[in-house]
């Protein structure tokens, strides 16, 4: 399955200004898409900003893996090039 590329989704500023690779994931409660850098704060002290997921999945194809995600779980990955990990929200 993919997403279309028009599909908004919700990103960090890291990833916005293509400052960083997504490496984090999350599907959350309410079914909404976000994706973040590598920053584990990052997501309690910045703003994101909603974008079509094709800017993604164009710099990394790996993204359309997350299609998977059902509501209330996320992916992360160690590195750009590491596989995705998959875990629930709590
Ligand atoms: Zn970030």
């Amino acid at each position: 399955m993919k997403l279309n590329d028009n599909f908004g989704v919700y990103v960090c500023p890291h990833v916005f200004k293509n400052e960083s690779p997504v490496l984090v994931g999350i599907r959350d409660h309410d079914g909404d898409w976000q994706f973040f850098c590598d920053d584990e704060n990052c997501h309690e002290k910045s703003e994101p900003h909603l974008i079509g997921v094709g800017h993604l999945t164009q710099a990394d194809p790996t993204i359309n893996e997350l299609t998977c995600l059902k509501h209330g779980s996320f992916a992360q990955k160690i590195h750009a090039n590491s596989e995705w990990e998959y875990g629930e929200l709590e």
